[in-house]
């Protein structure tokens, strides 16, 4: 079973406008329409069994009805293999009665992105949410690293993570990114004896440019085999879930990169979907 946990879609009325302020803000080509059909097509295409939608509330106001949005879209997708998560602002007044909100529609957990929420994750209002989601059983998938949008800032950084996930009770905790982007030294160094897993997504080769001269070809690279590798072994290939960030990753081109690494058939099927079924409790 293939499982992308980490992609986007927004809805068909603000889709084209949206993929197009976030490739002029992040210079990078889109590989799906943004839609759910364009989803729904890119899985197709490369094979892919479930996507996970990964909705981000840049304001309070938005919370709930996302959750709503995304409740809704689990009942009507898991035909088509696409599933959402939820998701929290950490202003969200209501935050605790939420998550709770958040269980009781069924959603498995929520995504939070410390950079368009332009809040530390070592805050104490990340912290208390975190808290809240391990005993609720929700898992939470985090943006981590810098952001390919955001040129510099970074409100997840590996250090960060480590204070959180000291004063927190247990939580299924996943970082984007390989654990963080662009901060690959400190995740490795900092992070495989905590509990964190990490998502794949756009960290393996190198970014897809718009083409508009943004980017020299150093800036596009991403991670190498060999330093993937590197986090592979350090974290184990049970800790490692294939995600692509598409459209700003191309899922096909994504499953391919990772099938040329040096994993044995186990580690492979692992990562690119054995570990998320397992979470995410999925059947076909
Ligand atoms: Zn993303």
């Amino acid at each position: 079973m293939i499982i992308d946990i980490h992609t986007h879609t927004f809805p068909d009325s603000i889709a084209g406008s949206t993929l197009l302020k976030l490739q002029n803000l992040s210079h990078t080509r889109p590989f799906t329409d943004g839609t759910q059909r364009g989803l729904a097509a890119s899985m197709a295409l490369a094979g892919v069994d479930f996507s996970l939608v990964l909705p981000v509330a840049t304001a309070p106001r938005q919370v709930c009805h996302i959750n709503d949005t995304s409740a809704r879209l689990n009942q009507e997708g898991g035909k088509e293999g696409i599933l959402s998560f939820g998701c929290m602002h950490p202003d969200f007044s209501d935050w605790k009665e939420e998550l709770a909100r958040i269980a009781r529609l069924g959603l498995k957990g929520i995504k939070l992105h410390p950079v368009y929420q332009n809040v530390d994750f070592d805050d104490p209002r990340y912290l208390r949410i975190l808290d809240r989601c391990g005993e609720l059983g929700l898992i939470v998938l985090t943006h981590a690293g810098l952001d390919v949008g955001f040129p510099g800032k970074v409100n997840c950084s590996p250090e960060m993570v480590l204070r959180a996930v000291e004063q927190v009770g247990p939580v299924t905790l996943i970082l984007a990114h390989m654990g963080g982007w662009r901060c690959w030294d400190e995740v490795e160094r900092l992070l495989p004896h905590t509990s964190v897993l990490l998502d794949t997504a756009f960290s393996l080769g190198i970014m897809a440019p718009l083409g508009d001269g943004y980017y020299g070809p150093s800036d596009l690279k991403l991670m190498d085999q060999d330093s993937f590798m590197g986090m592979v072994r350090a974290f184990g290939a049970h800790r490692i879930l294939f995600g692509t960030d598409s459209p700003w990753g191309g899922q096909k081109e994504a499953l391919e990169e990772i099938r040329r690494l040096p994993l044995t058939a186990q580690e492979q099927a692992a990562i690119l979907g054995g570990n998320a079924q397992r979470l995410l409790e999925l059947t076909l």
